[in-house]
């Protein structure tokens, strides 16, 4: 167990994974910490844009938590990416969670966003939001595209959803058909989650016809212990989710369950935060412009920068550069040139 931390020293984003033994449920933990200050920090540091306002860090930090906790949720190899495409002052929010738990995560602002504003007062003003759920493999064929799902901001109702976590519970128990408990928050030092899922009872779809059969009551208390499970997990408050350790929130939470953990995934294993740009990719991004276009962007600024909006880091091509990438003489793409 790992407690009693002194202050000031770095606290890594941790992933904590269990089951309740004999129970078709299962859960994680995630809080991420160093990786989640890390991506404010850069924000901050971006002279255009400056810091999130505090309800899109919050928007923002509840979907890197639940990017980690639904990367670890399934057997994949390939990058998981939430996206939220809104129709409000938030345009854009991404969050990519690659198999190792390395992440990245950024939102693109349009307009004023108030200090108190919902969900949908960023994301779904004119009911064109939705959420988009992508998983990419990593050694994708060609032609092979990713699968993708997209849930809109609404409940069963028609009502907008205030929450990113019930938007993903209504996505969960669609495309897995899996009963799903998330609970997310984030301030400007933690972003934190707990799932809970109920497990598919082997034989469940043959139980419905024989009413009385001591499999079909085995699988009716199951559920009930998924229901127990549930409520005790929806019972955790956003402020405890942020303040508490993970021994201190599985404790008060499920003391009296049969909790099993599994090794938690800290530091190596652990969600961090690392980009993946390159110069090499932002230089096929700006060859994809085509000749005119990148012409046009020289003639005018005399170079073309990209930074990269998930990291900050800034690529500069010049024009010696820029020719290069279409006459394929570039000298060295992963280098060489004037930051
Ligand atoms: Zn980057």
């Amino acid at each position: 167990m790992r407690i009693g931390l002194l202050a000031g020293e770095l606290i890594l984003s941790e992933l904590h994974k269990f089951i309740f033994e004999g129970l078709p449920v299962r859960g994680m933990l995630v809080r991420l910490t160093d990786a989640w200050q890390d991506i404010l920090a850069r924000r901050a540091a971006n002279s255009e844009t400056g810091a999130y306002p505090a309800p899109v860090r919050q928007l923002l930090g509840e979907m890197a938590a639940a990017g980690v906790l639904m990367q670890g949720n399934i057997k994949f190899n390939g990058a998981l990416v939430l996206q939220i495409f809104g129709d409000g002052p938030v345009k854009l929010g991404v969050v990519e969670v690659q198999p190792d738990f390395s992440l990245r995560a950024t939102c693109t602002q349009v307009g004023d966003v108030a200090e108190d504003a919902t969900l949908s007062q960023m994301v779904n003003v004119n009911n064109q939001g939705r959420c988009a759920i992508t998983l990419d493999p990593q050694d994708r064929l060609p032609g092979q595209q990713p699968y993708q799902g997209v849930v809109p901001l609404f409940g069963d109702q028609g009502e907008k959803l205030e929450n990113i976590s019930e938007v993903l519970e209504h996505y969960m128990l669609q495309s897995e058909q899996l009963d799903t408990v998330l609970v997310l928050a984030a301030d400007d030092k933690v972003a934190a989650g707990l799932l809970i899922q109920r497990l598919p009872i082997e034989g469940e779809g043959n139980l419905a016809g024989k009413a009385d059969s001591v499999e079909r009551e085995a699988a009716l208390g199951q559920s009930e212990d998924f229901s127990r499970i549930a409520i005790l997990t929806k019972s955790l408050k956003r402020e405890e989710l942020l303040t508490l350790d993970a021994e201190t929130i599985m404790h008060r939470l499920y003391w009296e369950e049969p909790l099993a953990r599994f090794e938690p995934l800290i530091g190596e294993t652990g969600p961090r935060f690392a980009c993946r740009c390159s110069r090499e990719r932002v230089g096929n991004m700006i060859r994809s412009l085509g000749t005119e276009e990148v012409e046009s962007i020289i003639a005018e600024r005399g170079q073309v920068d990209v930074g990269c909006d998930f990291c900050g880091a800034e690529y500069r091509f010049d024009p010696v550069d820029a020719a290069g990438l279409f006459t394929g003489l570039s000298a060295d793409l992963s280098g060489g040139s004037v930051h």
